[in-house]
């Protein structure tokens, strides 16, 4: 298996909810890694998802655009990068509706100016490598009976959201054709876990439910989903990093597959036993107008991972639901 050994990290976004758990993680299980931390603090950003490793002399926050190639030029040559793991985005499918632009923008051009400071200032050096952090969105939505999706399914983003990320996966994958640039990408599915912005479908669930307010389910609840608990999800990014194949691409997936509704019950349910005083919190459920164009279905086949790296991940649905629920209303109720 190849192998490479990250020392100097540039890691985008860093202050959203995948990339600050992917530091916390990488920082506690690496002891030599350094990171850089480019993030432009969008309303999604947020420097309280760092506490953890805010003392620690191996983070550097650096408040900036990824469109901004000066500055991430500079951090490349500064820094002596060797390796960018590239999580900044522009993530919500609704706002990528209600206004595409910034999706273009930071997604696409963001991922450009990245790949293009790389190829400059890494000249061609084959021990720097550029991971791309991407999602099954790409692939577009299957039928209850189709196979899940691979590595070998064709693209066919629906949203301006998978549009922009299916875009910028085929800029990363043309870098390495056309310029040798050392890249690999990962698509996961769905993450969920602490530090989610509260916009996102399994924190507006637990926030009406502990509000008692209506929790709003798109449709009728049937849309189909793969969820991978975060932490999960960024052991599958470090077995990348160290022993993926430059030019490859990953899925990665929790074989949790389930219909929104079923996912806005069970995390009703959990909070049933954990505020028995409150319950029940299903009655809550309110079906809401559906999204448009919305995907009816996500599912990934990680076998690719599970095979090449040993990976799997260490939390059911059931596990990880239960530390998010906890971890939300410990918040939430400390407000
Ligand atoms: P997020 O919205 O929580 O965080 C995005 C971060 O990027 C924020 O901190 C924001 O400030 C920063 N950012 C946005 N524009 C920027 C810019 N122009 N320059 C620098 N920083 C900028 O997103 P997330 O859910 O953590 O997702 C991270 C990555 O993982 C994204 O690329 C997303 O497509 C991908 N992904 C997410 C999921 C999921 O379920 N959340 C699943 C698969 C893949």
């Amino acid at each position: 298996m190849p192998e490479h050994r990250p020392r100097r990290a540039l890691v985008t976004g860093g202050a959203g909810f995948i990339g600050s758990n992917f530091i916390a993680w990488w920082l506690g299980e690496d002891h030599d890694v350094h990171v850089v931390d480019l993030d432009r603090l969008t309303y999604a950003g947020s420097l309280e998802n760092l506490a953890s490793v805010r003392d620690s002399s191996r983070h550097q926050f650096v408040q900036g655009d990824i469109c901004d190639r000066a500055l991430v030029r500079r951090l490349l040559e500064q820094e002596a990068v060797d390796t960018i793991v590239h999580f900044a985005a522009e993530s919500h499918v609704d706002r990528s509706i209600d206004g595409p632009a910034p999706f273009i923008h930071t997604n696409v051009v963001g991922t450009f100016t990245l790949l293009e400071a790389a190829r400059d200032v890494w000249a061609g050096d084959a021990s720097t490598r550029f991971h791309h952090v991407s999602t099954d969105e790409v692939y577009g939505t299957l039928a209850l009976n189709d196979p899940r999706f691979d590595e070998s399914t064709p693209y066919q983003p629906n949203s301006p959201y998978s549009a922009s990320k299916a875009s910028s996966d085929h800029l990363v994958r043309a870098y390495h054709h056309t310029f040798g640039l050392p890249v690999t990408v990962s698509n996961c599915s769905n993450n969920y876990g602490p530090h989610q912005h509260p916009e996102k479908f399994i924190p507006t669930v637990i926030r009406s439910a502990l509000a008692r307010q209506p929790i709003p389910v798109y449709g009728d609840g049937s849309n189909r989903r793969d969820w991978l608990y975060v932490a999960d999800h960024c052991r599958a990014i470090g077995a990348v990093l160290a022993n993926g194949s430059s030019g490859e691409t990953y899925c990665i997936g929790g074989d949790a597959e389930a219909a929104n509704l079923t996912i806005a019950r069970t995390i009703c349910g959990v909070m049933d036993e954990m505020l028995p005083e409150r319950a029940p919190h299903e009655s809550l459920i309110t079906f809401v107008r559906d999204r448009p164009g919305h995907d009816w279905r996500y599912a990934i086949d990680a076998s690719k991972v599970r095979r090449t790296f040993g990976w799997m991940p260490l939390e059911s649905f059931e596990t990880g639901i239960r530390k998010t629920v906890a971890w939300y209303l410990q918040r939430l109720q400390a407000r």
